[in-house]
């Protein structure tokens, strides 16, 4: 029966805001609330498809993580208060005018994200560089991107990435480079999977030091030693030329500086190569000869590449391949970069990073700076160059910038060496910061925050990864006082001008995101990504577009240089020749290990979203850090065991498991856990050396030593309800032990889990102050304290199930505890557990490895399936009896690998 006094839903077609994948999705919603996402069949990136981030949008967000008004303190030691837009804007630009005033123009800077809209980047670039006269304005695709840019314009001449995703299915050897491209673009990944599966003669090469579960789709993995890339990719060449798998012809007409690099890989001979790359000779060979003979060889790349103090030779050298063997501008062909962030490439296209300008120009060239100045309307850019990210916040470190404008991102969480960032944002007199969020690492930091609309309630536009503009729709209003990213940044903005220059022409006229696309699109024109011919009614009408589609042209463009002519002053491609040089920080005697990190599955970046979202913490519940079995059985490690983490500039307490996924010396971290979920975050470790030329810092690749850490006083704490709220005021008591991980879990009934180790026991008054909060100080709890042992168990029940628990001394029965929780259930073992002396439930051990859940759109557990398999049941089956696999996809690679590893019964 139809409640009549329910408003009917209705669907709006929008963009996910998580991956450059850029998936459509239909987002249904009654017009105040969204209830539900689906993939949009019509959109060409996914048609219909959604991973397992994707397809749970409309559980993340909820109302009491938002930033729902302005706040504004005026001291760095008060706490902020509520205020209004005006006070807070005011408040701003006078802050910015005085700044400016007192200290120049570069005194100010911009901190912003690849997860604006292509509108929200616009407004900041003309704000900065237009109205204040810098440069400083760089955004976090300079963490993700920044090497990619450098790659594709010094080898090509333009940032322009040249293919589209229907390469990935019309390729016959496929190179995936230092890309987890079954975690990271799981859309895109299944795509290769049903290409793969139509045509088995598709050649599939992985290379990455771990064998992730990209690799269960690849004929060749090559386990590379962390960073030798460049070595390998001249070793491929050095093969490519000896025999005779180049094309002559393609090198003559369309590129220049072959013979440099033909004599640089001379060096480059396989045996050293191999030797280098610690792989073995015959897999070298086999890579080559999969690249040399194929019809079209696309190539596909991510972090692995771009995350490294050699980043842009990395770029240059495997773009070198394509370009020796003419595999470039035609059918699944080509060097294909994968974008991480949603609009990425839109901040790339507007000049959101320090050194450019609109248009795919240069801040450093004159003529640019005069065409943009000019269209402007203004006297001059400014010349001086910009800093990028990391520079950016070293010179705050050093009192050098007086105020900060961050908007979107969370750099408290995602920047390399995170003492040094904390520094930095306590040394600047002014953080503004512009976020839908409230609950972020950043935030704490924040003098002014000012509440920003998100997903699902804001207009304008994307690029994905393959130059593609889709329109982004708002479905529902933005709750409380949030306004939309571009809005606020123009309303700063004319603030701004009325103080810098009063009765000038107004630069900022703008009144919705149009205004602000079609001004944009007129600095594109005649450029190498020219939108002239494209607006919001046209993607409408003919749906998402590639750039470059000039004005009166009929439809997009697919694929670039299919003539072999290149947007450089000779019209050639370039062969780049540059020799192999190690990572920052190589192993030694103190850092004996490499540590890698990377993405999960289900967590996007720094989960300021998927934070939100206990289901999203079912498939990986916390940071654990992997090691080879060789390296935990060096270091007589087991498994959950507590080590600490030492690098040379942090250290953190986390649980340790053994990967046979990882090589011996490597050692790997999720990306995704800050401070407020791991105490001390996963980047306290990591470094902020950067690329010289993209100044992309080396995430991926730090010196760390690993010890056992001894805290035999263990914690576990469980509470459902406003999950936020309790993390808001559970995490700064828990500051105090030595290892603190947060989580969520549940389903229906969301629940905030703390785990917890320290050397000594707690004392009394912490544990009561905790107890307080958890609500497991009075009423319906059950307790046990037995001082002699140090253990103490409290348990609240309501309605005949456990809504609290607090174990502390020893955890033993958490996980069993956690399943009782989960189940509703109570009963006479809880009683008897509770009056032992010791917390361990009958019959189970501490090693008993949590579930986790591998299908999250089924929630259906990992020991589930592995029992199915054990039954004897292949994939197909499984869909039909389990559920799992049967939906969004993203579960696959795992249950394949789990196929493969679990042995059938006779
Ligand atoms: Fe969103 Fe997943 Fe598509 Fe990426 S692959 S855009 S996260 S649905």
């Amino acid at each position: 029966m139809t409640d009549l006094n329910l408003p009917a839903l209705q669907t709006t077609a929008s963009t996910c805001c998580y991956c450059g994948v850029g998936c459509g999705v239909l987002i249904e919603h009654d017009g105040t609330r969204i209830h539900g996402v689906s993939g949009d069949p019509q959109h060409p990136a996914n048609f219909g498809r959604l991973c397992s981030k994707g397809s749970s949008l409309h559980l993340t967000g909820d109302l009491s993580s938002r930033a729902l008004q302005p706040e504004l303190r005026l001291g760095k030691q008060l706490p902020r208060t509520a205020t209004d837009w005006d006070t807070a804007l005011e408040h701003a630009a006078e802050v910015f005018a005085h700044s400016i005033a007192e200290h120049g123009p570069d005194s100010v800077a911009f901190y912003i994200s690849g997860q604006l809209l292509t509108e929200d980047y616009y407004a900041f670039n003309k704000l900065a560089r237009a109205l204040i006269g810098t440069n400083n304005i760089d955004s976090n695709s300079r963490l993700c991107m920044s090497s990619a840019v450098v790659g594709y314009k010094r080898s090509l001449g333009a940032d322009a990435p040249p293919c589209n995703y229907e390469d990935i299915e019309l390729a016959d050897t496929l190179l995936i480079v230092g890309s987890n491209m079954a975690y990271a673009h799981p859309v895109l990944f299944r795509r290769l999977e049903a290409a793969k599966s139509q045509r088995p003669d598709m050649k599939i090469i992985v290379v990455d030091p771990r064998r992730t579960d990209t690799c269960e789709l690849a004929d060749l993995h090559l386990a590379i030693q962390g960073g030798t890339d460049v070595a390998l990719f001249h070793g491929l060449l050095h093969l490519l030329i000896g025999n005779g798998w180049t094309d002559r012809r393609y090198i003559d007409e369309h590129t220049e500086g072959f013979a440099e690099l033909q004599e640089l890989v001379s060096d480059y001979t396989p045996e050293y190569v191999a030797q280098l790359c610690d792989i073995s000779l015959d897999d070298l060979h086999s890579c080559a000869r999969l690249i040399g003979e194929a019809p079209a060889f696309l190539s596909l790349w991510c972090m692995g590449l771009n995350q490294s103090t050699a980043g842009s030779a990395k770029n240059s050298a495997l773009i070198n391949l394509h370009l020796a063997t003419g595999q470039i501008g035609r059918p699944g062909a080509g060097p294909f970069s994968l974008t991480g962030q949603p609009n990425a490439m839109g901040g790339r296209e507007t000049g959101s990073l320090s050194n450019l300008l609109p248009g795919h120009r240069e801040a450093g060239n004159a003529e640019h700076r005069r065409e943009v100045a000019e269209y402007w309307q203004v006297d001059a850019l400014p010349a001086t160059p910009g800093l990028s990210a990391i520079e950016l916040f070293e010179q705050m470190r050093n009192g050098k910038i007086k105020a900060l404008w961050i908007a979107c991102t969370n750099p408290a969480q995602s920047l390399p060496d995170q003492t040094a960032v904390a520094e930095a944002l306590n040394t600047c007199p002014f953080v503004v910061l512009q976020e839908a969020f409230r609950t972020t690492e950043t935030a704490k930091h924040a003098d002014l925050m000012l509440p920003a609309a998100s997903w699902g309630e804001k207009e304008g536009t994307v690029t994905n990864s393959e130059r593609r503009l889709s329109n982004v729709r708002k479905a529902v209003p933005a709750p409380g006082q949030a306004r939309p990213d571009w809005a606020i940044t123009v309303d700063f903005a004319r603030r701004l001008q009325a103080r810098l220059r009063p009765g000038s022409a107004p630069l900022f006229e703008f009144t919705d995101p149009q205004g602000l696309f079609d001004e944009y699109k007129g600095l594109t024109q005649g450029r190498d990504l020219d939108l002239s011919g494209l607006d919001r009614a046209l993607i409408d009408r003919l749906g998402p577009q590639q750039w470059p589609f000039p004005q009166g042209a009929g439809s997009g463009t697919p694929r670039l240089y299919t003539d072999g002519r290149f947007p450089t002053d000779s019209g050639r491609a370039r062969f780049i020749s540059e020799a192999y040089r190690a990572p920052k920080e190589t192993r030694d005697a103190r850092f004996a290990l490499t540590l890698n990190t990377g993405r999960l599955r289900d967590h996007w970046h720094g989960m300021s979203r998927t934070g939100t979202a206990a289901r999203l913490f079912g498939h990986v519940s916390e940071a654990r850090l992997s090691l080879s079995p060789a390296d935990m059985q060096h270091q007589r490690l087991e498994d959950g065991e507590l080590v600490q983490v030492h690098s040379r500039r942090g250290s953190l307490v986390v649980p340790v498991v053994s990967d046979d996924s990882l090589r011996p010396g490597h050692a790997y971290l999720p990306m995704h856990w800050g401070d407020r979920f791991l105490k001390g975050g996963v980047n306290c470790l990591t470094l902020s050396a950067f690329d010289p030329l993209s100044r992309q810092p080396e995430l991926k690749h730090a010196g760390v030593r690993v010890e056992k850490a001894h805290l035999p006083w263990h914690f576990f704490a469980l509470i459902e309800g406003d999950v936020q709220q309790h993390l808001e005021a559970l995490r700064p008591l828990c500051e105090a032990f030595d290892y603190l991980s947060l989580g969520l879990t549940g389903r229906e009934r969301p629940a905030l889990v703390i785990r917890a180790a320290h050397a000594n026991a707690a004392a009394a008054e912490l544990l009561a102050q905790i107890d307080r909060l958890l609500g497991l100080d009075q009423g319906p709890v059950m307790a046990y304290d037995d001082p002699a042992h140090g253990v103490g168990k409290r348990v609240r029940i309501e309605a005949q199930r456990i809504t609290a628990l607090r174990l502390a001394g020893e955890t033993l029965a958490q996980d069993w505890l956690q399943g009782l929780w989960l189940e509703g259930r109570v009963d006479d073992s809880l009683r008897r557990w509770l009056l032992a002396p010791l917390s361990r439930e009958p019959g189970r051990t501490a090693s008993q490895a949590r579930d986790r859940i591998l299908c999250n759109c089924k929630n259906v557990s990992q020991s589930a399936i592995e029992a199915a398999i054990g039954r004897g049941l292949d994939l197909a089956e499984l869909k039909n009896q389990l559920g799992c696999a049967s939906q969004c996809g993203s579960c696959v690679p795992e249950i394949k690998r789990l196929i493969n590893l679990v042995a059938v019964p006779e």
